[in-house]
């Protein structure tokens, strides 16, 4: 059987290859640096006590000017063991995960343990999720239709220019709405409400009014909803986000426009494993055998 096909199984006892090293940190959130067999490294964070957010690459080739995760480019994809071997590290420690996102480092998509993992999760009663930049474009068409309890796409645009400056290597905007447009009317209503997209706004890259009307005319048809995200600081990026009240004024301006609008939880701005502040390094870091679990 193909390792990578749907119809999977994991067979192996866990965690297998995988090894947790808790982070310092302030905050609620729980953040790990996993170990991987081969020296390479990345991260996974506890939210609310029971979502796990686990990575699915070591590094990313997508390259986001805003996101640590993807800073030095892509080492190589995780395996479906080594993304179930996060989860089952985690719960080996005590903590009842009940949900996944498959939203750390990597794009979920450019790996194809992703979607059998998914399936592992359905598996073992867990709800899955994951966040994608939307490529390849026939991969988001499957995902869509996967059995995942919240895909979300981040678009970060309503212009060309201002995807390519903020997700410079996922598909152009164009192409993008065309699958959404084709394959979201397929959904039943409550399928589609598992749908969203995403909108992080970056001082002087997308924040302008124009841009935002842009993407609302974008989204607007879909009828899903979009999930406005402040940045969280990283030292591998020198933009910016925008002050507490631009940051209002967009979620009223776009929910004018006739968007649902939701803006970011308090776990996803935390410093200690915010959104986009997940690192992945290609060799060990073993700063305290000590501590690893
Ligand atoms: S935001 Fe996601 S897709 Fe973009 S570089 Fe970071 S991990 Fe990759």
């Amino acid at each position: 059987m193909d390792p990578f096909s749907r119809d999977a199984h994991v067979t192996a006892s866990y965690p297998v290859g995988v090894r947790l090293q808790e982070a310092d940190g302030e905050g609620e959130n729980r953040r790990w640096t996993v170990h991987l067999d081969d020296g390479a490294a990345v991260e996974a964070v506890l939210y609310r006590g029971d979502s796990l957010c686990v990575s699915s690459q070591v590094g990313c080739a997508v390259g986001c000017p805003f996101c640590a995760s993807g800073a030095n480019g892509l080492t190589r994809p995780l395996t479906l063991e080594e993304m179930v071997g996060q989860v089952d590290a985690v719960r080996a420690l005590g903590h009842a995960v009940t949900r996944v996102t498959v939203s750390g480092v990597g794009e979920p998509l450019h790996t194809r343990a992703t979607l059998p993992f998914l399936e592992h999760c359905r598996q073992q009663r867990i709800k899955p999720s994951l966040t994608t930049s939307g490529g390849p474009l026939e991969r988001l068409r499957e995902a869509i239709h996967a059995p995942h309890n919240g895909l979300t796409v981040s678009v970060h645009a309503g212009t060309e220019p201002a995807r390519s400056r903020a997700v410079p290597r996922g598909p152009a905007l164009g192409p993008l709405f065309e699958v959404l447009e084709e394959e979201l009317p397929k959904l039943s209503r409550s399928r589609l409400r598992k749908i969203a997209l995403a909108y992080l706004i970056l001082d002087r890259v997308n924040d302008g009014d124009d841009e935002l009307d842009a993407f609302a005319r974008r989204a607007r048809p879909l009828g899903v909803w979009t999930h406005l995200y402040a940045y969280n600081p990283v030292p591998t990026s020198a933009h910016r986000g925008v002050s507490r009240e631009r940051y209002e004024r967009a979620y009223e301006r776009l929910g004018a426009a006739g968007l649902r609008v939701r803006m970011s939880c308090k776990a996803r701005v935390e410093p200690n494993g915010g959104c986009g502040t997940l690192i992945a390094s290609a060799r060990l870091v073993d700063r305290d055998r000590s501590r690893v679990q």
